[in-house]
C-alpha cells in the first residue's frame, strides 16, 4: 500500500501532537504515525490514574500546556503549596533547622552553578562546578542530577543544565497530565500500531515504510526520543548528515523510573497528601530515591529512581527495582510498613524499545547540540522535533509541545509547493 500525504509526522506525543494541530490549524494534510497502540508517548496516565512518564506541568505560567489544562477543565494544584517536605537523615526525620540547612545548600547549588555558567565561560561537566564540602551538598548535587535530570551532573554539560533549569508553579492534574495530552490530541488524524523502519528522504519527496506499508509526502516531522535515533530504529536513507548524528550522539536520554505502591489504610504515619520525602546520603556510593506520598489524597506511594541506579535497576528487572525500593522505604518505615505495601505498577522507561530513556541531556561540551538537531534538513523536508530540541525546555512536555509547533512552521510553502515526482 502507498499512500500520499503534504506532511507525515512521525511519533504521537506530546511533539507530535503539537506539529499536527499546528500543521492541521495551517490547513495542512497530514497523517501521524505511531508505534505503539497509545498516544501519548512519555507522557500517559494508566487506568489508575497514574502518570508513568511526565505529572508535573514545570514553570507552569510559561508552560504552553498550561492554558489547555485550564481551557479543558483540569484541576490542578501548586505541588509546591501543598507538599510537606521530609528529609531522612541519620536514622531518624530531620529537624526543621537541618531542612533549612537543605534549603539553604539548594540555593547556594544554583547560585553557584548560575555564576560558573554564566556567558563565555567555558562548559565543563555540572559536577565540576557544583558546591562540595557542606553537610548537605552530596545530596543537592544527587538530588538535581540523578532525581531530577535523570542523569548524574557529571554526564551532564554545565551550560545546558544551568540553561534548561525550571521554576515553579509545579502544577499536577487530578486527572494526569497524560490525559489531558490524550485530548488534545482528538481529531488528529493518527495511525497506532505503525512504527516507521525506513525513512527515505533523499529527492523531492519523502518516504516512511514499515508493516503498515509505504507513506510519501513532501515532508516528514520526526519526534522519536534520541534513545531511538541512536539505535538506529528507523534506517534513514541516505544516512543523516553528520552534524545531526553527532547532535543525536550528544543528547543521550537519561533514566528516571517510578513505581507506584498501594498503601493499606494505617500503614504509614498521617503525612498530608503529596508529601514529599528524600532521604540523605549515607556514605561514599549511596544513591538515595525519593518519594511522594497520597497524591491527591489517593492511597499511594510513589517511588522516583533516577540516574545510574535506575539503569542498573532496570536492565536488573522488575524484581530487583521493586526489592531496592522496598528496602528503600524499609530503611525509612520499617520492615512491617514495607511488607505491607502492595504490588507496584513500575515503569519500563529504559528498555521499552520506542523510548530506551526518560528524557535528554547534553554531555559535557554540547550544549549547542539541541540547536543542531533542530535544525531543518533539505530545506524543510526533514525536520527533527521533540523534548530534545528544545534549548530552554529540553526534557520537558513544554519543550516537546513547542518543538513540535516550531517544526510545523518550518515546513515552508516552498517544500510544500514542489510536485511530487
Ligand atoms: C518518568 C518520567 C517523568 C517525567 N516527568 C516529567 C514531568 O513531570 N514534567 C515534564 O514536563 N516532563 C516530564 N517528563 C518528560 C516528558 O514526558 C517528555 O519530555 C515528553 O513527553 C517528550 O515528548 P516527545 O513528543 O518529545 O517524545 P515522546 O513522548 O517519546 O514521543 C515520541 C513518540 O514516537 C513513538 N515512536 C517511537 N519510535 C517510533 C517509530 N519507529 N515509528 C513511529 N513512532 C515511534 C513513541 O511511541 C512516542 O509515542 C518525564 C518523562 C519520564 C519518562
Amino acid at each position: 500500500m502507498s499512500d500520499e500525504v503534504e506532511v507525515l509526522v512521525v511519533g504521537a506525543g506530546v511533539a507530535g501532537i503539537a506539529a499536527a494541530r499546528a500543521l492541521r490549524m495551517r490547513g495542512l494534510s497530514c497523517l501521524v504515525l505511531e508505534a505503539k497502540d497509545r498516544i501519548g508517548g512519555r507522557a500517559y496516565t494508566d487506568a489508575t490514574g497514574f502518570d508513568h512518564g511526565a505529572s508535573w506541568l514545570h514553570q507552569a505560567n510559561d508552560n504552553p500546556l498550561t492554558a489547555f489544562a485550564e481551557a479543558l477543565g483540569f484541576e490542578t494544584v501548586d505541588h509546591d503549596k501543598l507538599r510537606q517536605r521530609l528529609l531522612f537523615t541519620e536514622g531518624r526525620f530531620a529537624t526543621t533547622a537541618e531542612r533549612g540547612a537543605f534549603a539553604a545548600a539548594e540555593d547556594r547549588f544554583w547560585r553557584v552553578i548560575e555564576a560558573a555558567a554564566a556567558d563565555g565561560a567555558p562548559d565543563r561537566p555540572a559536577s565540576d562546578a557544583a558546591p562540595q564540602g557542606g553537610r548537605f551538598d552530596a545530596l543537592v548535587a544527587h538530588w538535581e542530577g540523578a532525581q531530577i535530570c535523570a542523569a548524574e551532573l557529571s554526564r551532564m554539560s554545565l551550560h545546558d543544565f544551568a540553561t534548561t533549569a525550571l521554576d515553579g508553579p509545579n502544577l499536577l492534574l487530578r486527572r494526569g497530565l497524560g490525559t489531558l495530552v490524550a485530548s488534545l490530541a482528538e481529531g488528529l488524524p493518527i495511525r497506532l500500531g505503525a512504527p516507521v523502519t525506513r525513512l527515505d528522504w533523499g529527492g523531492k519527496s519523502v518516504e516512511a515504510s514499515g508493516a503498515f506499508g509505504r507513506i510519501r509526502a513532501r515532508a516528514a516531522i520526526i519526534t522519536v526520543s534520541t534513545g531511538v535515533l541512536a539505535q538506529g530504529r528507523i534506517a534513514f536513507t541516505p544516512a543523516l548528515p553528520a552534524h545531526t548524528q553527532e547532535a543525536i550522539i550528544a543528547l543521550p536520554l537519561g533514566l528516571l523510573n517510578k513505581l507506584a505502591f498501594s498503601i493499606p489504610p494505617g500503614a504509614l504515619p498521617e503525612f498530608g497528601p503529596f508529601a514529599s520525602l528524600r532521604r540523605d546520603i549515607a556514605g561514599q556510593g549511596d544513591r538515595p530515591i525519593s518519594w511522594i506520598a497520597r497524591p491527591f489524597g489517593a492511597p499511594v506511594m510513589l517511588a522516583f529512581i533516577g540516574g545510574s541506579l535506575a539503569w542498573e535497576l532496570s536492565r536488573a528487572g522488575h524484581r530487583a527495582t521493586e526489592a531496592h525500593a522496598r528496602a528503600e522505604f524499609a530503611n525509612v518505615f520499617g520492615a512491617e510498613a514495607a511488607k505491607a505495601l502492595g504490588v507496584p505498577i513500575i515503569t519500563d522507561w529504559g528498555e521499552d524499545p520506542q523510548f530506551l530513556g526518560s528524557y535528554s541531556h547534553a554531555i559535557p561540551g554540547a550544549q549547542a547540540a539541541r540547536r543542531a538537531l533542530a535544525e531543518p534538513l533539505v530545506d524543510g523536508r526533514l525536520i527533527f522535533a521533540g523534548e530534545a530540541c528544545h534549548p530552554r525546555f529540553a526534557a520537558t512536555v513544554a519543550g516537546a509541545w513547542l518543538s513540535g509547533e516550531d517544526a510545523a512552521g518550518i515546513v515552508t510553502d516552498q517544500t510544500l509547493s514542489d510536485r511530487f515526482p
